[in-house]
C-alpha cells in the first residue's frame, strides 16, 4: 500500500468530511493534497490540480503566497493569541480601522467563520430593535435560493433545499423574497427590468409586514450556492430604499463576494458609492485572510453601535467566540489588504476576466446563460445526464483541475494569480471535463 493510499484509508476512518455522504467514498477516492503553489494544488504523487474554485472560494492570491506567509510568520514571533474581551492588540485595531475606511462602517465585531458572522448580524439587528423600543421586530427576510451558512440561525435565512429541508423543524420561520437571478427573467425582459419587478414584490411584502421585520439579508450581486446566480445592482439600490422607508436593516452578506471577487472591492460598491450607502451591516469572511486562516467580521454603523452603549450590561452585545479577532488571522487579513493597496489588482483581474470571457465564447459546447461578474465566470450546461455535476467534477480531477459544478452550472472562481499557462490549462481541461460528462 503506497503512503498516499494509506492516508486515504485513515482519513475515511477518522475524519468526517464536510458536505459529503461518506458512503460515496467507497467508490470515489478522496484526493490527498500535500502542497500548493500559486493557483495549483499538488497531491502526494506530485500530480497538479488547478484550483478553479479557490478552495471553496477562500483563496485570493494563490497558495504559498509569500507576503501573507511572511506576515503570519512575523506575527507568530510576537503574539499568537489573546482573548479580545478586556484585551486588545495592534493587528485587530489596524484591521478594524482599515475596514472602516474601506466600507464606511466604523464598528467591527469579529467571529471565526462565515456562519458565525451571519449569526452575529442577525442577533445584532434583532437586539438593536429591542434596545430601541421595537421588540416586535423579530423576523428576517432573505431571497429565494439564498445561502448564508449552516448553523441554525444562518440556515433559517438560507433557501437551498438540500441543506435546509432535513432541519426545517429546528429553524425559525423566515420569508424568502423572489430572487432577482437574471436567469429567471421572462422572455425578452432585461435583467434590469426583472430586478425592478423583484424589488416591487419585496416592497409589497415589506409594506405589509414591516412591523415584525428586523432585517433583509442578501448576497450582493451573486448568489453563490444558488449556482452563481447573478443579478442587476439596481435591485440593491431599490432594496436599500425600501428598507429605509420601512425601518428594516439591510445586511450585506459579502462572505463570498467581498475582496474584489465581483470586480469592485465590495460588491455593494456597484450599487452605491460605498458599502455604507447600501448596507447597515456587512458580513465578511472567506477571502478576508487570503484563504490562510479562519476569520470573519461584521461591520456596522455608529447608529447601531450607539444603541448598545449603555450602563446596563444586558443592553450590550454579549456575544463571543473564543478565537474572536485572532492576531495571526488579523495579520493575514492585513497582508491581504496590503496586496490590494500595492498594485491595481482589480484592473489586472479585469483583463483576466476578459480573457476568460472570450475563451468561453469560443467553446463549441451546449452552453446556456453564460455570465460573468468580475472573477466569477459561470454557464449552464444543457445535458440530460442527471449525474452531470459529479461526473464533471471527477473528469476534471482526471484532467488536473479542481472544478465543482453546482447542478448543471459550471463556474470558475479562481485565485487572482492565474498565469497565461494557467488560463490555457483551465480552459482546455474544463472543456475536456464537460465533453466527457455530457
Ligand atoms: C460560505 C458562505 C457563508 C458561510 O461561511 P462559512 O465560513 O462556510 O460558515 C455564508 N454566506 C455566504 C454567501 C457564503 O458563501
Amino acid at each position: 500500500m503506497s503512503r498516499s493510499s494509506s492516508l486515504l484509508q485513515r482519513s475515511l476512518q477518522s475524519v468526517w468530511h464536510p458536505c459529503t455522504q461518506m458512503k460515496h467514498h467507497e467508490r470515489y477516492p478522496l484526493v490527498p493534497i500535500s502542497r500548493g503553489e500559486g493557483a495549483w494544488l499538488f497531491d502526494a504523487d506530485g500530480k497538479g490540480y488547478l484550483d478553479a474554485v479557490s478552495s471553496w472560494w477562500v483563496n485570493l492570491f494563490g497558495h504559498n503566497q509569500p507576503q501573507i506567509k511572511a506576515a503570519i510568520r512575523a506575527q507568530l514571533d510576537q503574539l499568537e493569541h489573546v482573548m479580545l474581551a478586556g484585551f486588545t492588540h495592534a493587528p485587530v485595531v489596524e484591521l478594524s480601522e482599515q475596514l472602516a475606511a474601506l466600507t464606511g462602517l466604523g464598528h467591527a465585531f469579529y467571529g471565526s467563520d462565515g456562519a458565525s458572522a451571519t449569526e452575529i448580524a442577525l442577533k445584532m439587528s434583532f437586539h438593536y430593535w429591542r434596545n430601541t423600543g421595537q421588540p416586535h421586530k423579530t423576523k428576517f427576510l432573505s431571497l429565494q435560493n439564498s445561502y448564508h451558512g449552516e448553523t441554525l440561525g444562518a440556515l433559517a435565512v438560507t433557501d437551498v433545499a438540500i441543506f435546509t429541508d432535513t432541519y426545517a423543524p429546528l429553524l425559525q420561520q423566515s420569508a424568502h423574497m423572489p430572487s432577482p437571478d437574471s436567469r429567471l427573467a421572462a422572455d425578452g425582459e432585461s435583467d434590469h427590468a426583472y430586478a425592478l419587478r423583484c424589488a416591487q414584490a419585496l416592497e409589497s411584502h415589506v409594506a405589509q409586514h414591516h412591523a415584525t421585520l428586523a432585517a433583509l439579508i442578501v448576497e450582493p450581486l451573486v448568489q453563490g450556492a444558488a449556482g452563481m446566480a447573478m443579478y442587476h445592482p439596481v435591485y440593491l439600490q431599490r432594496a436599500r430604499e425600501i428598507c429605509q422607508r420601512y425601518q428594516l436593516h439591510l445586511i450585506a452578506d459579502e462572505i463570498a463576494v467581498g475582496f474584489g471577487r465581483t470586480g469592485t472591492l465590495f460588491a455593494c460598491e456597484q450599487a452605491g458609492e460605498r458599502v455604507s450607502d447600501i448596507a447597515d451591516f456587512i458580513c465578511l469572511s472567506k477571502g478576508i485572510t487570503g484563504g490562510y486562516l479562519p476569520l470573519s467580521v461584521v461591520l456596522t454603523t455608529d447608529t447601531v453601535y450607539q444603541a448598545f452603549y449603555h450602563d446596563q450590561a444586558v443592553k450590550g452585545f454579549l456575544h463571543s467566540h473564543s478565537y474572536t479577532g485572532n492576531p495571526l488571522a488579523c495579520s493575514a487579513a492585513l497582508a491581504t489588504l496590503q496586496l490590494f493597496a500595492g498594485r491595481d489588482v482589480l484592473s489586472e483581474n479585469r483583463q483576466t476576466a476578459q480573457q476568460l470571457w472570450q475563451a468561453v465564447q469560443s467553446y463549441d459546447l451546449p452552453l446556456q446563460q453564460v455570465r460573468q461578474r468580475g472573477m466569477i465566470t459561470a454557464f449552464d450546461i444543457d445535458t440530460s445526464n442527471p449525474q452531470f455535476a459529479h461526473d464533471c467534477y471527477a473528469a476534471a480531477l482526471e484532467n488536473g483541475l479542481l472544478l465543482r459544478p453546482i447542478g448543471n452550472t459550471v463556474y470558475w472562481m479562481p485565485p487572482y494569480c492565474l498565469t497565461a499557462e494557467d488560463q490555457a490549462h483551465l480552459v482546455r481541461a474544463t472543456r475536456a471535463a464537460i465533453v466527457e460528462s455530457l
